[in-house]
């Protein structure tokens, strides 16, 4: 699960450290990539984060949120940071092409480059990878790695425990899913004493919406939601002028495909979304309906077997279609 083990002694001395993780960074990128921001900071290393666009406004109260670099915001920056680095972190993403803009300057960056990973079918561009795809977040991940491979668990405060059990929490649904097993239970202790305060991250990701949000998933509940019975099948489809009307920003379908997953008997659910020039697909299921299969095979993505994420070309109603022409295919998995 640890490759290319003999580099960790680069971290012996202090060096200049770039942590990257993929775009549109949700609460497991963000948290994973701040915990260890904290930490090699206090091992006197010169650390910046790097991202390829904003993140949604219910993580941004994280501690050290403020030094993010969002490439959009700062290009020559970010470049210079990742072209000097000695050493790149890729956390939370195992393909180079989820960094989106990222991806061609980490691809010819010369420092080595070190992947910490949950996610299936790891692309082979690592010097180091630490890479587990039962892990339910990589920032249990960064925690193992931390304690395991670094023997630095006496340093990890309450900063870092607040920004690791924020990806840990996002990542198992709040400790609902098949990942949360005992181990991560057991890594949950030690960051309660560590610091973190597991209430008030709770309340600040989860009690942090606007009335306007709250309209939209209104909205969204009552006139983007189509149930396949046949295929024990939901799906919310989101028109660009339904996002306008409701001027929805980054975050804010977060967690809205759930709800079609929440229906009785619902065994796959899909949010289908025109947001840029792309179709953007995240699907979700329960039991063996491979939802990574299916966004790898048909919309051009990846992820976990019940949770995965693809785009497509074209208008909505034709990428709609195409989504419910796939379900035949897996009958006997949505109706067993
Ligand atoms: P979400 O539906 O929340 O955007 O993503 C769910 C999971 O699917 C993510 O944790 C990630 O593993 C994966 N995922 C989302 N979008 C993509 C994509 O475009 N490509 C790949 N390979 N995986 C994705
Ligand atoms: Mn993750």
């Amino acid at each position: 699960m640890l490759k290319g083990k003999d580099n960790l002694q680069l971290l012996t001395k202090p060096r200049r450290i770039v942590i990257t993780t993929h775009h549109k960074p949700d609460g497991d990128a963000l948290g994973s990539s701040l915990g260890l921001y904290h930490w090699l900071k206090k091992k006197n290393h010169q650390v910046s984060v790097v991202v390829s666009s904003d993140f949604p406004d219910f993580l941004d109260w994280m501690p050290g949120r403020g030094s993010v670099i969002m490439y959009p915001q700062s290009p020559e920056m970010a470049s210079k940071l990742i072209n000097e680095a000695e050493i790149i972190f890729c956390l939370d993403y195992s393909a180079l092409s989820r960094t989106h803009a990222l991806e061609p300057i980490i691809r010819e960056a010369a420092g080595q480059k070190w992947m910490i990973d949950h996610h299936l079918e790891p692309e082979d561009f690592a010097d180091l990878s630490y890479w587990d795809s039962n892990a339910a977040a990589t920032a249990q991940l960064v925690y193992r790695f931390l304690e395991e491979e670094l023997q630095g668990k006496a340093d990890i405060d309450a900063d870092i425990a607040t920004c690791l059990y924020t990806g840990i929490m996002t990542d198992t649904g709040s400790f609902r899913f098949r990942s949360t097993t005992a181990a991560v239970h057991h890594i949950i202790a030690e960051l309660l004493d560590a610091g973190a305060r597991n209430w008030e991250i709770h309340e600040q990701v989860y009690n942090s919406a606007t009335e306007r949000r709250l309209n939209f998933l209104g909205y969204c509940l009552l006139n983007c939601l189509e149930v396949i019975p046949a295929y024990n099948t939901a799906l919310f489809s989101i028109r660009k002028e339904d996002l306008a009307k409701f001027n929805v920003t980054t975050g804010d379908t977060e967690g809205l495909v759930n709800y079609a997953l929440s229906i009785k008997g619902i065994r796959l659910a899909a949010l289908i979304v025109d947001r840029t020039e792309l179709i953007k697909l995240s699907l979700r299921s329960i039991g063996e309906i491979p939802c990574n299969e299916i966004c790898k095979k048909y919309f051009n993505g990846g992820g976990h077997l019940n949770a995965s994420g693809g785009s497509a070309a074209g208008d909505i109603a034709t990428v709609v279609n195409t989504f419910k022409s796939i379900l035949p295919e897996y009958k006997e998995l949505l109706t067993k």
